[in-house]
């Protein structure tokens, strides 16, 4: 009887032991897993915060392996711009050139710092076709003056 005990002792707690080594194994996986991702994400960051130095340096010049990868950003940030601007039209105001401030687009000039306030151009499909023979008409009243 006692043999048996002993034995049945023995064993529960070799798969304790076993259990617990395999937790434990688990464990340290999981924690090596956890800094593999934290080194993973740190790469990520630092490459983006290169791509972001090479286009500060080289936007203008950029190699031409890369060209288009940069000039994607400039048109991103050009798209951007514009739409923002539209945002402003659309909502009634307009963007102070010199200090930033949303004044409204009846006013000529900025309530916050006084500069002369740049209207955008009407809608943009409607700006194009009125563009034309508007600028024609200019350069024709200038040819006949
Ligand atoms: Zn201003």
């Amino acid at each position: 009887m006692s043999d048996i005990f002993k034995k049945i002792g023995k064993t529960v707690t070799e798969t304790g032991r076993s259990v617990g080594e395999k937790t434990k194994q688990m464990g340290s996986v999981a924690k090596l897993n956890g800094k593999i991702t934290a080194s993973e994400h740190s790469i990520e960051e630092n490459y983006r915060i290169i791509g972001k130095y090479y286009y500060d340096t080289y936007k203008n010049d950029p190699d031409a392996e890369i060209a288009e990868k940069v000039n994607a950003i400039t048109a991103s940030i050009d798209a951007i711009a514009e739409m923002k601007d539209q945002i402003l039209a659309v909502k009634g105001l307009v963007k102070c050139v010199n200090c930033g401030a949303e004044c409204s687009i009846e006013s000529d000039f900025c309530g916050k710092c006084g500069a002369k306030l740049v209207k955008p151009e009407p809608p943009v499909v409607e700006a194009e076709e009125a563009a034309e023979p508007a600028e024609s008409e200019v350069s024709e009243t200038n040819t006949e003056e």
